[in-house]
């Protein structure tokens, strides 16, 4: 993918750009939530393996656990994120932005817990110990401005940051300043990477 890139998100919480496969895993966020931010994470199933449906046959409901040994433990999981950009930068949208996908599990941010309820949840096909493909930094610099001119988001945080010590991902491999010059250099100018807060680290 090349080029300009404008994505956009609907008055229902939906990206027309996105493959939409609408997952029963979402409830609604508690009322008057203000969506502020966004969390970044990656996904491989098995781990380390990219291609393939297992992922969207996760957050749909429908892996068959029987079909890798490491699936066994996934039996029952009931998950979801509100995006998945896979390594050729195709975007799947699971849950309305506007729904609180359930991506996050047990979390903190900025002294606020349950994460899943004022966050947006995108998870990048990946692995901690692979780098991440240049259409996935492309289309999530993309996603994350579309995402700004609907909600109010304030913070970009990786999802090892809202569960340190549980959750490892993005991981060392996504390369956080790459991600910010994406934003800074995108359009409109006015949603420049500076309106958004980042990990210390980033
Ligand atoms: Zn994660």
């Amino acid at each position: 993918m090349t080029g300009a890139l404008t994505m956009h998100i609907d008055d229902h919480g939906w990206c027309p750009q996105a493959r939409q496969l609408p997952s029963p895993n979402f409830d609604a966020r508690p009322a008057g939530t203000a969506i502020d931010l966004l969390v970044v994470h990656n996904i491989s199933l098995p781990p380390d393996e990219f291609g393939g449906h297992y992922i969207e046959d996760l957050f749909l409901n429908r892996l068959d656990c029987d079909c890798h040994p490491w699936f066994d433990r996934l039996r029952g999981v009931r998950v979801s994120a509100h995006f998945l950009v896979t390594r050729d930068g195709d975007v799947l949208q699971f849950v309305s932005a506007n729904d609180r996908a359930w991506h996050a599990g047990v979390s903190t941010f900025g002294g606020r817990e349950r994460c899943n309820d004022f966050s947006i949840g995108v998870e990048l096909e990946g692995s901690d110990f692979q780098p991440f493909s240049a259409p996935q930094y492309a289309v999530l610099a993309a996603l994350t401005t579309a995402l700004q001119m609907r909600y109010p988001l304030r913070h970009v945080a990786g999802h090892e940051h809202v569960a340190p010590g549980r959750k490892t991902d993005p991981g060392p491999c996504f390369d956080w300043q790459h991600y910010r010059a994406l934003l800074a250099a995108g359009e409109p100018a006015t949603l420049a990477a500076s309106a958004l807060g980042f990990p210390e680290t980033a």
